[in-house]
């Protein structure tokens, strides 16, 4: 039974989508077979991976509007055992078409429930809002992990966050857990990163990954290839930490066997 994990933090671009495909590229090379939500009608996750938005055919808004099966919308990506659900714009409509339909938050849960047992772990790359596609990622989600960005601005929303949070485990959810935190593009050259870092780690206290992901060019080089960081420099500061970053989340897993060996 895939684990299920929703990269989500309503503020836009703090690294949701890189640190969810880089993360899962990482897993999916120890040999976890890895599955990628798209859940962002930006589609960003999918064309990181490679998958052209012309050839989508079924997205995941055919999963969870038509209830399209979803073996037939998941793609193969660039990388062995990593699989995405892609999207693409048509996903902008689906939270004012869910509004009529009954259970609305639970369709994504229901549609991942059909794949989950393919699955190691199942990541949902969330858009930047907290509408009801992050409603239904957290509702079908085991747990969260929330990416935010060392700047100025990162703990503005975080309260708003956490309420969303608290009430999906009150009223759709309780078994939701708080994975991680992951503090994205930090410049050890700044005071105010370092400040900032200082109050993230008071918020957040032991949620928080042991080591922040850099601000690194490749990182951000590496989508417009349509491949993860390891595949276009698997030397270079991000993708070093993302490395480390995946290690340090599967030592914290409990039921996942290791498969170092193969
Ligand atoms: P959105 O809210 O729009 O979905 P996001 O939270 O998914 O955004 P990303 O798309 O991952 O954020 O990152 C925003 C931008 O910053 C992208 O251009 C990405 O390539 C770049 N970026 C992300 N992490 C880093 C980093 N550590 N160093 C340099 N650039 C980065
Ligand atoms: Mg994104």
């Amino acid at each position: 039974m895939g684990k299920i994990i929703a990269f989500s933090n309503q503020k836009g671009g703090v690294g949701k989508t890189t640190t969810c495909i880089n993360m899962s590229a990482f897993l999916a090379v120890k040999g976890y077979k890895v599955l990628i939500v798209d859940l962002d009608p930006q589609g960003n996750a999918s064309t990181g991976l490679g998958i052209e938005k012309k050839d989508v055919q079924i997205s995941t808004y055919g999963v969870l509007i038509d209830e399209a099966q979803p073996e037939k919308a998941i793609q193969k990506s660039v990388v062995e055992n990593l699989d995405v659900l892609p999207s693409n714009i048509d996903l902008a409509g689906a939270e004012i078409e869910m509004v009529y339909i009954s259970d609305r938050e639970y369709c994504l849960k229901k549609a991942l429930a059909k794949v989950k047992d393919n699955y190691d772990f199942i990541m949902i790359d969330c858009p930047p809002s907290l509408g009801l596609l992050t409603i239904n990622a957290l509702t079908a989600a085991d747990s969260v992990i929330i990416p935010i960005q060392s700047e100025f601005f990162a703990l503005e929303g975080l309260s708003q966050l956490m309420n969303t949070f608290k009430l999906v485990i009150r009223k759709l959810n309780p078994k939701l857990e708080i994975e991680g935190v992951i503090v994205t593009m930090y410049d050890c050259r700044s005071v105010t990163a370092k400040e900032i870092n200082q109050q993230i780690l008071s918020f957040f206290g032991k949620k928080i990954f042991t080591i922040a992901i850099p601000r690194n060019i490749r990182l951000s080089e590496a989508p417009s290839y349509g491949v993860p960081v390891m595949m276009h420099d698997k030397n270079c500061a991000g993708s070093k930490a993302y490395e480390y970053i995946a290690n340090e989340f599967l030592k914290k897993q409990k039921n996942i066997g290791d498969k170092s060996n193969g």
